[in-house]
């Protein structure tokens, strides 16, 4: 298998028609769930990928004939023959495994549709351009699945991955002995779904479990409603159910980005929709389209040079900070607060709010100066 394999790699070009149709490399991509490709089973890995190249390759009987299945085989040799059948082929795939990295971007929580609100170039580390990395060009629209992508390439390509523990929930942090450092303590959760506990001890504690992690559900008496509810944060898992040919009609309940992607979401899919967005919040999101004409983004024509158009402690004293704060000349309050009511009422009745009725509008608009329109 081992000669086979070096032949094949030897003589990838002539021998492509004997394995697949496409040119190039195919990407094979396994999802390890929440497990990070460093802890992750190898022999499990090695065998969702030659259940994927099967099904990829021209060959019916391909694995069956590469993988040995006699009276006496062992587990252990089924797994050592797939890494080789996964080395014949290398010519041909790209083998990716995907892990639980990225929070509100990690892949269990992406679906079709799920958009960054800023594009491409306006969301990537300056040591890793993200063109490059998802296939995609500057100021192109981003998917979140695009996000996740990017970040997992970025801890793999600078080894934070090695440095990850995933499956781990921080339970409790306490301060160290004599006052220093720290005492954190974790519970982690093995592939048989058993926890087990942990305890890491460190100088200094960075906190970034972020804003979204736990859902805050509404208050909402549920027990007579027998159909599905779901929190946003679970689309990425229940979209097939969420978007089933049983569903008719969607209610969803709030006015943030989550909301709004899922609203966009039930829509495309011909749902009709009920969006309740309660009076005692700040109403919904403000919604403005980033395209201009000729599909360029509003990004490409804003610099630095925007910021002299807000207030900042720290350009009180510059010409811009005299001439439109200071309060001082006339004619600079007078331009600046022209330019910001032209602005509002811009963003209030162009884009998205264009085709409304004032009142789909007034329902629509963020709750702040509605009655200024
Ligand atoms: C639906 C949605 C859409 C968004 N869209 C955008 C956007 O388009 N552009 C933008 O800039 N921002 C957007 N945001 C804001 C978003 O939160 C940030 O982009 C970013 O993901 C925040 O990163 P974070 O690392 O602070 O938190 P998160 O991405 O939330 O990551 C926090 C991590 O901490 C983990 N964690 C939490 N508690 C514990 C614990 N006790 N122990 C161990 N781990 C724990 C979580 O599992 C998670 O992996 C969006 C947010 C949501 C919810």
């Amino acid at each position: 298998m081992v000669q086979f394999n070096f032949y094949v790699n030897g003589h990838a070009e002539e021998m492509r028609r004997f394995f697949v149709t496409h040119e190039g490399k195919k990407e094979l991509v396994v999802d390890t769930g929440l497990v990070s490709p460093l802890s992750v089973d190898f022999g499990t890995l090695a065998r969702a990928f030659t259940d994927l190249i099967q099904k990829n390759v021209t060959d019916p009987d391909l694995k069956s004939w590469m993988l040995p299945n006699f009276s006496t085989t062992t587990s252990e040799d089924v797994t050592t023959t797939t890494v080789v059948m996964m080395a014949t082929v290398k010519s041909y795939f790209e083998f990716i495994g995907r892990g639980g990295l990225g929070g509100v971007w990690s892949k269990a929580r992406c679906y079709p549709g799920f958009i960054a609100d800023g594009p491409v170039g306006l969301f990537d580390f300056s040591d890793l351009p993200m063109p490059g990395v998802v296939g995609l060009k500057d100021w192109d629209e981003l998917p979140g699945i695009k996000v996740h992508e990017y970040l997992h390439e970025y801890a793999r390509k600078f080894h934070l991955l090695e440095r990850c523990k995933f499956r781990y929930r921080v339970t409790n942090v306490r301060r160290g002995a004599l006052e220093k450092g720290w005492i954190v303590d974790a519970e982690n959760t093995g592939d048989d779904g058993n926890q087990t506990s942990q305890t890491f001890d460190c100088d200094k504690l960075i906190v970034a479990t972020g804003n979204f992690s736990n859902p805050k559900l509404p208050d909402v008496a549920m027990a007579e409603f027998k159909g599905l509810a779901i929190h946003t944060k679970n689309i990425g898992q229940q979209y097939e159910a969420l978007l089933g040919a049983d569903i008719e009609s969607v209610a969803i309940y709030g006015g943030g980005k989550s909301a709004i992607d899922a609203v966009n979401l039930c829509i495309e899919a011909g749902k009709k929709v009920h969006w309740i967005i309660s009076d005692k919040g700040n109403g919904p999101n403000m919604m403005f389209s980033t395209r201009l004409k000729w599909g360029y983004h509003v990004g490409q024509f804003v610099g630095r040079w925007k910021d002299v158009f807000s207030v900042s402690i720290f350009s009180i004293d510059t010409f811009f900070g005299r001439f439109f704060y200071s309060g001082k000349n006339k004619l600079g309050t007078w331009l600046i607060g022209k330019f910001w009511s032209f602005a509002t009422k811009k963003t209030k009745t162009g884009g998205l709010y264009a085709d409304m009725t004032d009142e789909n509008r007034q329902k629509l608009l963020p709750e702040s100066n509605r009655q200024v329109l």
